[in-house]
């Protein structure tokens, strides 16, 4: 997309920012609005976060970064990572002792890599900042929008959040060729984009609250190094599967891990309802064996309750356009729950792909010597959301899947057997192209569409590989004695 043009981008989270990234290193004119203050500003609180989260940065986002044309991006970001080889289990045995099982995502060693959500946002900014195409405007809320007349309105904030008594906060009207709604799970965007297309409009809150807690370094680190601070290793995401709930840890790059405890709305209830939170100590205790060595008691009371109860929503709605005036992008157009990783990861692919997709009907268009923007917008938009609904309608569903996956299968031993097995396939018979789903979805760049078709299909081809050695050690000696008995009947009859 060549030709220079006024994009607004509606929102400054990662999603936001890339994209603004890739439509203004295309030399056009891009202005981004954000409903908060500046993220880099250290009073700025990223919204409905205590301070940030940590999120596992994976082979999709990495390569939406790759092809921003911003050559110092990557290792900008990567320089703020730890790699996540797998996850780490942590149960008790049945004599009472503690026990900690790796389980590597991958045979081939790759790894996800653990990442604060702030320090990655800011990263993106500060890339931003340098562009001279690039404005910001922070403080300015979304509040209307006329997607035929290409027309916009904003409430200007004074960044202090609240209004004087009897004031009435200011408000602007923009104008734009292409807004980018990339304002998250609860977008002003897709509201008034509703009332322009026919969307299909789904969304779904499941039961299961997250509270977070933090893991401080090692008071007595053995030397200086980052690695010696961590209480517990820093390479995996460590996972205290409870069946019902779990309870994770991701590194930060200070030595401190993250946690997140993720449970049924009706625990949280439980353990509210004595305010002296006396039992959270022995609940973590019974369920999650080894963490009250990690996070003091004192402290695990204090951040249950000072930290908020968050509630997790997974959204899925289709198209994700009109004509050529607007596109969502990111949470806007697929929240999905946190289990699978990939809510950011697809959230950045998105912006590669819309790109990707503009850039090839722009050259249609300059082949054909048209000069029509508008039109050759309004057809990459047509073709953007045809290819990616059907997408991130998969991941949205894996992402749900994977709850149960990481909560309770990875302790079923026919989970660990079908594991083992494809990657016995992946590692020596590479020619076969064998791969878990965990890793097409987390190390590789194929449409998630795509990604859970070749699972299925694997899935059938083991089951049916499977029955047939079952049969055939157990099948088999049965037929064999089925057929002596049956011959010595027939010439017991024949004499
Ligand atoms: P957001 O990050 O929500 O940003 C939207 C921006 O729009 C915000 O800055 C907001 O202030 C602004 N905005 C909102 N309304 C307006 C308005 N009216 N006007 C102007 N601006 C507005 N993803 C992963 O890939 N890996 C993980 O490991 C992972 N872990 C997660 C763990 C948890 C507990 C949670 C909750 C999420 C996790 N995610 C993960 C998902 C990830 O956080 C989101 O997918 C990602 O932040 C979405 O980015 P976004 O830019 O689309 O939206």
């Amino acid at each position: 997309m060549e030709k220079k043009q006024k994009i607004v981008v509606i929102g400054a989270g990662p999603v936001g920012s890339l994209a603004a990234l890739y439509a203004a290193s295309r030399g056009n004119d891009v202005e981004i609005y954000e409903l908060r203050g500046d993220l880099r500003d250290p009073s700025t609180t990223p919204l409905n976060f205590t301070k940030s989260i940590n999120l596992a940065l994976s082979e999709r986002g990495l390569n939406a970064m790759r092809h921003a044309r911003q050559p110092k991006l990557i290792d900008h970001v990567k320089a703020a990572t730890i790699p996540m080889r797998g996850r780490m289990i942590h149960g008790r045995k049945r004599d009472g002792t503690l026990y900690e099982e790796a389980q590597d995502y991958d045979v081939h060693g790759r790894a996800i890599l653990a990442i604060d959500r702030g320090g990655l946002n800011k990263r993106l900014l500060d890339i931003l900042a340098e562009m001279p195409n690039v404005t910001f405007f922070f403080n300015h809320k979304l509040t209307g929008a006329d997607f035929n007349k290409n027309k916009a309105w904003f409430e200007v904030r004074d960044g202090s959040r609240s209004t004087e008594k009897g004031q009435r906060p200011r408000e602007i009207e923009i104008d734009f060729d292409l807004m980018i709604g990339a304002d998250g799970a609860h977008s002003a965007v897709r509201y008034h984009l509703m009332k322009y297309t026919r969307m299909d409009y789904e969304q779904q809150y499941i039961d299961t609250l997250w509270c977070e807690f933090q893991i401080q370094p090692k008071e007595n680190p053995e030397d200086d190094t980052l690695m010696s601070k961590f209480r517990i290793s820093p390479n995996h995401l460590h996972i205290w599967p409870g069946k019902q709930f779990m309870f994770i840890a991701i590194p930060s790059d200070d030595g401190t891990f993250t946690c997140t405890l993720f449970a049924p709305a009706s625990f949280y209830n439980n353990l509210e309802s004595d305010p002296s939170g006396r039992h959270i100590p022995d609940w973590f205790d019974h369920y999650f064996p080894g963490v009250t060595d990690l996070i003091p008691p004192e402290q695990l009371i204090s951040s249950f309750f000072s930290n908020p109860h968050l509630p997790l929503i997974s959204i899925k709605c289709k198209p994700y356009h009109y004509s050529s005036s607007v596109v969502i992008l990111g949470d806007a157009a697929h929240a999905m729950v946190p289990f699978y990783g990939q809510g950011m990861n697809a959230g950045l692919e998105d912006v590669r792909i819309l790109f990707d997709i503009l850039d090839k009907h722009t050259r249609i268009d300059e082949d054909s010597l048209a000069n029509d923007p508008a039109s050759t917008r309004k057809m990459a938009l047509d073709e953007y959301s045809r290819v990616r609904v059907e997408d991130a309608h998969a991941i949205n569903d894996l992402a749900l899947q994977n709850y149960v996956e990481m909560r309770a299968s990875v302790l079923s031993p026919s989970y660990r057997f079908r594991k083992w097995l494809e990657e016995q396939l992946s590692k020596y018979v590479p020619s076969l192209g064998w791969q878990t789903k965990y890793s097409r979805v987390s190390f590789g760049n194929e449409r998630y569409s795509e990604v859970v078709r070749k699972s299925e299909h694997q899935g059938k081809v083991l089951m049916r590989a499977l029955t047939g050695l079952l049969f055939g050690a157990v099948g088999g000696p049965l037929i064999a004695v089925g057929v002596v008995m049956a011959m010595r009947y027939r010439r017991a009859v024949d004499v």
